[in-house]
């Protein structure tokens, strides 16, 4: 029965002289996502605010299941727009329109009537009282309440007249691309991927880098990490993931270094070479799914030694996360059944019994100079051989 969508955006609508700039982003968004939805739709935005007209048949639960992954958009109200044929058509079509939408009658309702058009024979107040007062007479049970109604029908009185009542709550946050670009860390983990939603949730574009140590990690666990960039390119639009071959790198530092050294070093190595691809994309920041404490790696000397490397920015979004926080986002958005798959992954194949927990940076910089021979050809030809993979949902 419903013919359009109004979409609501709470954050954005704040943001002075730029608002325009993330109102286009967040049409570009939702035109992005309703292309994955069968029918044609035509997208506006007008008096602040964004229409979603359906042109033909559609289904509803695909189109609100998608526009719900659309960051900025904060609620979806479902729409029927009638052809302004007198206040008798109109009185029949909202008494209808209740009847289909409300099967129980026993609600408390308020009508709120905006008239955008000022030619409109009657203005908001008699619009309100008349057709509540219909309502009363063709629904006994309802009853009105000015105050908290359970449904809040609105009519607006446009060039077609809208009357909706339903909210949906959508995503929250801020339009992808509104932001600029970050480079996200991604491993088959769990946080990972949720660190990257959150900080797509805040407007920026996600380029993803996972680093590949073959044989020791499969091919399975390429094909798990290429799925995650999928599930998070439901929510960020598409993530160019770039896969970087590492085992060379990770054995002559097993080689060379000490081994309760070995992870904090290779976390060092990744992030230089992050840095170095995301220079390269204009990437502005890194993303990772770090969170103090969850292991030896990230202590909070860990985390400084690791960190010491960049210069871009590094956002954790879960840094100050607990692990079950971590696991009902990554649940809600549908990434946790993928993660829990159980392939190995580069961090664990060589880690030592016993690794460090409080690096030291001047030692960690003494003996990463044991690698000086080798080391920035092995970078430089880990970076050379990316193999870039774009993931849609
Ligand atoms: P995750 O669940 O995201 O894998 P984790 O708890 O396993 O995290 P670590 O293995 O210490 O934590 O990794 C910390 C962060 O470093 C990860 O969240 C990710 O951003 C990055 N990272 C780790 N391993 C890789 C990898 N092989 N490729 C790309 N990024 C990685
Ligand atoms: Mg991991």
């Amino acid at each position: 029965m419903f013919t359009a969508f109004l979409i609501k955006y709470a954050e954005i609508g704040v943001k002075g002289k730029n608002r325009y700039l993330f109102e286009e982003a967040l049409v570009h968004q939702i035109k992005y996502v309703l292309k994955r939805c069968e029918g044609g739709f035509k997208v506006t935005r007008t008096d602040g605010r964004i229409y979603i007209h359906a042109l033909s048949e559609f289904d509803y639960d695909e189109v609100v299941e998608n526009l719900k992954t659309v960051f900025g958009v904060s609620g979806i109200c479902p729409v029927i727009h009638v052809p302004d044929e007198g206040f008798d058509k109109l009185s029949a079509t909202v008494v209808d329109y209740i009847d289909k939408v409300y099967e129980d009658k026993n609600i408390t309702f308020k009508v709120n009537a905006r008239r955008a058009r000022k030619n409109y024979p009657m203005n908001s107040m008699e619009i309100n009282r008349e057709l509540g007062g219909v309502l009363l007479e063709s629904y006994p049970e309802m009853k009105v309440d000015v105050h908290h109604p359970d449904v809040m029908l609105y009519v607006e009185i446009r060039e077609k007249i809208y009357i909706y009542s339903i909210e949906i709550p959508g995503p929250g946050g801020m339009p992808v691309g509104s932001n600029g670009k970050a480079m996200l860390l991604l491993s088959g983990g769990i946080d990972s991927p949720v660190a990257g939603y959150m900080i797509a949730k805040r407007g920026v574009k996600i380029d993803a880098v996972y680093f590949h140590a073959p044989p020791y990690t499969s091919d399975r666990a390429k094909q798990k990490v290429i799925d995650l960039a999928r599930l998070v390119s439901r929510y960020a639009g598409p993530v160019y993931l770039h896969i970087i071959n590492f085992t060379e790198i990770q054995l002559y530092i097993y080689e060379k270094c000490p081994h309760e050294e070995l992870t904090i070093i290779m976390r060092r190595y990744m992030m230089r070479i992050a840095e170095r691809i995301a220079r390269e994309n204009e990437c502005l920041g890194l993303i990772t799914g770090e969170s103090i404490g969850q292991v030896a790696s990230q202590t909070v000397q860990s985390l400084a030694v690791t960190n010491e490397v960049c210069t871009l920015p590094v956002f954790r979004p879960l840094i100050g996360f607990d692990k079950m926080e971590i696991v009902d986002v990554s649940e809600r958005i549908g990434t946790y059944e993928t993660s829990i798959l159980p392939f190995e992954d580069c961090c664990t194949i060589f880690v030592a019994k016993h690794p460090v927990t409080k690096p030291n940076l001047k030692v960690i910089r003494r003996h990463e100079e044991y690698l000086s021979e080798k080391i920035d050809k092995l970078v430089q030809q880990a970076i050379d051989t990316d193999e870039v993979v774009i993931a849609r949902w």
